[in-house]
């Protein structure tokens, strides 16, 4: 019989770059199910890839389709897969766990140690079709907008990570104004934090962060942040810090204006060991946590906190249909984007 073929956004070359191919359509195996893909949108990680660093060339292989944010519906069922329809709307998460561990046991998926993740280390979403395990599969429902799903995996991030702490009241600290570092910014909005603070040197994407909302996005090379903190009334220092830029210097800088007893979580992945005086940490009683991936639970959370009015739309600042996804990685690279969404059901643009 011959193999039906789609349509992917593959790693093509052992070096830089990303290839639309030919591929064959994924068929659902026991337990799993197949998703015909919407909308997607472009993560950090897939940059990585793109760019071939050293953690992409130790985790994908040549010839691998990417992505892991995704949006679409249900379009094939595998054996034994029960209560699930063909046409519903789905989003998936992207790690997929052993389901036998200790965290996987306790709900903690996101630290199982043999994760195996959708679009780095197997077949990823950027194509026409996706396959992953039933467990996997998140329903959508059909209110929400296909292009504020297409990133919920990156909400989930963001979302993992400020809803870490109570939030009502509180006076927050975000370094780091990438896409996920500007929605956990409306998050902690939403969720009735009293003052949100941003930093960030990329004007572009202080100006997005604004839009969300945020009582201040600076530029933390030319902002005196404890003459900004008197300012905006904050008298001990910040309650909550969200670390989400991975530089060591936002860190350190987060770590000199926290509230004796303040809580961080540290999401933004550092490029290598960074010195601290850890009595900075211990004296003023401060608490880590680091976050990795979303808890389950973080996808029901998102679901209802859009149905609540929680409007991510200022973060999307370029949709593609994905025979262009070179724009939209040029777009990422650039520094000056927020999401990129692309868009696998319209017909392609005519040149
Ligand atoms: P991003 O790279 O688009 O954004 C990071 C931002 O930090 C950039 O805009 C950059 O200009 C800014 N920045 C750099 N140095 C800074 C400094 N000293 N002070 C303030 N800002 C500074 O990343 P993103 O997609 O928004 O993701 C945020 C971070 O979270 C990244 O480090 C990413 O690798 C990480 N991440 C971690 C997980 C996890 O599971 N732990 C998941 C997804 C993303
Ligand atoms: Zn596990």
């Amino acid at each position: 019989m011959e193999q039906k073929m789609m349509d992917a956004i593959i790693k093509h070359v052992d070096g830089e770059g990303l290839a639309l191919a030919r591929v064959p359509i994924p068929e659902p195996g026991p337990g799993e199910v197949q998703i015909k893909i919407h909308k997607t949108a472009i993560c950090g990680t897939d940059v990585h890839i793109y760019q071939w660093n050293e953690w992409s060339r130790q985790h994908v292989h040549v010839g691998q389709t990417i992505g892991h944010e995704y949006v679409g519906e249900i379009s094939a069922l595998g054996d034994g897969v029960t209560g699930l329809k063909i046409g519903q709307k789905v989003s998936g998460e992207g790690h997929i766990t052993c389901g036998h561990c200790r965290n996987c046991h306790t709900g903690n998926i996101q630290w199982c140690k043999d994760t195996v993740s959708v679009g780095v280390d197997r077949d990823g979403a950027f194509a026409e079709y996706l396959v992953i395990p039933e467990r996997n599969l998140i329903l959508i429902d059909d209110d929400l907008d296909e292009d504020v799903v297409s990133f919920f995996d990156a909400f989930g991030n963001a979302t993992h990570t400020a809803l870490q702490w109570l939030l009502p009241g509180e006076d927050v600290l975000i370094t780091g104004a990438g896409p996920i570092g500007i929605i956990a910014a409306g998050i902690c909005r939403y969720a009735g934090a009293r003052r949100i603070v941003i930093t960030d040197m990329n004007e572009y994407r202080l100006s997005l962060a604004r839009k969300m909302g945020v009582d201040r996005a600076v530029n933390p090379l030319t902002t005196d942040l404890p003459a900004l903190m008197k300012e905006l009334g904050l008298k001990e220092g910040f309650d909550v810090g969200l670390e989400m830029s991975g530089a060591g210097a936002a860190f350190k800088q987060m770590l000199s204006v926290m509230r004796n007893g303040g809580k961080i979580s540290l999401l933004g992945l550092g490029n290598g060991p960074i010195q601290l005086d850890m009595n900075e940490i211990i004296g003023r009683g401060l608490t880590l946590q680091g976050i990795y991936g979303r808890k389950m639970d973080n996808w029901h959370q998102m679901a209802y906190m859009v149905q609540g009015g929680l409007d991510l739309t200022p973060v999307i600042t370029h949709r593609f249909h994905y025979t262009e996804f070179q724009k939209g990685f040029d777009a990422m690279i650039s520094g000056n984007s927020g999401k990129v969404v692309l868009d696998w059901t319209s017909p392609a643009p005519t040149k």
